[in-house]
């Protein structure tokens, strides 16, 4: 879009407030896109342990900037402040690489909300990790993510070409993005009947013990029989990596739950990790988890409204809340509903 509401405004956000990561730069740069606001960001990422814009990040405002020919200011390593003026969202082919283990699935986030609405389709090729901790794993985009995003009008076609892991990375996904004039709204109350489950151990360099140790545990806590439990071995993959990933199908929704090996890290924690994830949502009898809850307040906004039942609010849900409502003036209420879940409502009733 960066079209209609064009002002010269600059919004100013503050990037160490409430979660004070790097969601809070992705939201701005997504929403001064899609709106043509400009901003400035000052103390970015100031609550992380090494503040300031690292290769994800840069490549993030790197693919923000072409894709929406921006005027940008201290687009630097380490920098903690940026100024970012978007002038026209143009639709295209693109190829965006983070250069190092950073998340590729992060970069995408990015540009995705301005090339739904975006006036022709768009191919991206995304380079960088794709199965890292503290992301959305490949997995949860294409299983969880974009089924619902596709439910609101766009069709994005994803597909993995090698995984990255942390430290090595070397991955590579493609999207192809179709975009709509218009998000429809999405509603989201009950997940409805669980009708397909699936764990799957993305391994590369590393002993086929440590997927079976983990598929041991999904066995022996979730109940789930062999035949929904496997191991992918990744040819080719430029370093060790180990992901395990738990996806439930449900009658509304599919939710992705990961757990990351890491070095020292034992394969029995790296499944306990996920399996807890999955438990928590399981126990909470609602469609929306975590991660899903603040990664779907952006095309809801966009939409114009929606809701969703979710688990308790993460620091992340409720700062994308507050980022977004500084770029657009719809309403995102939340709502404690009963012990284990919470209604967000964006929009007007
Ligand atoms: P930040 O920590 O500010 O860089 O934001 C991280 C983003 O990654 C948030 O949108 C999180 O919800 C998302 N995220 C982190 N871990 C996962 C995961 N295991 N599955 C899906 N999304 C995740």
């Amino acid at each position: 879009m960066a079209s209609g509401r064009k002002t010269d405004a600059m919004i100013t956000i503050d990037g160490s407030e409430g979660e004070g990561g790097g969601q809070i730069l992705r939201t701005s740069l997504a929403l001064s896109l899609v709106t043509g606001q400009p901003f400035r960001m000052e103390r970015i990422r100031a609550k992380r342990q090494k503040p300031g814009l690292l290769r994800q990040h840069l490549t993030a405002v790197e693919a923000a900037k072409t894709v929406g020919c921006a005027e940008v200011a201290g687009a630097d390593m380490n920098s903690q402040t940026l100024e970012f003026r978007p002038e026209l969202v143009t639709p295209g082919n693109y190829r965006f690489a983070v250069g190092t283990a950073g998340s590729a699935t992060l970069v995408l986030q990015t540009v995705l909300p301005s090339l739904l609405t975006a006036s022709a389709t768009s191919t991206l090729t995304l380079e960088g990790g794709t199965h890292n901790p503290l992301a959305p794993p490949f997995d949860f985009l294409a299983r969880s993510f974009m089924p619902l995003i596709h439910r609101m009008g766009p069709c994005v076609e994803l597909e993995l070409r090698t995984p990255g892991f942390f430290p090595a990375g070397g991955g590579r996904f493609h999207a192809r993005i179709e975009p709509v004039k218009q998000l429809s709204r999405l509603v989201l109350s009950e997940r409805g009947a669980i009708h397909g489950r699936r764990a799957r151990v993305w391994l590369s360099k590393l002993s086929p013990d440590v997927a079976e140790r983990e598929l041991a545990v999904v066995r022996d806590e979730l109940k789930w029989r062999s035949e929904e439990c496997g191991m992918e071995l990744v040819p080719h993959a430029k370093g060790p990596g180990n992901a395990l990933v738990l996806e439930i199908e449900a009658e509304n929704v599919t939710e992705v739950f990961t757990g990351f090996g890491e070095r020292g890290r034992p394969a029995e924690e790296v499944a306990e990790l996920a399996v807890a994830a999955a438990k928590v949502w399981l126990e909470a009898n609602v469609p929306v988890d975590e991660h899903l809850a603040d990664q779907l307040l952006i095309p809801m906004v966009l939409a114009g409204g929606g809701s969703f039942r979710t688990t308790k609010p993460s620091l992340h849900t409720t700062t994308n809340a507050d980022v977004i409502q500084r770029f657009l003036p719809v309403p995102i209420r939340v709502e404690q509903e009963s012990e284990l879940a919470w209604r967000v409502r964006v929009g007007a009733d």
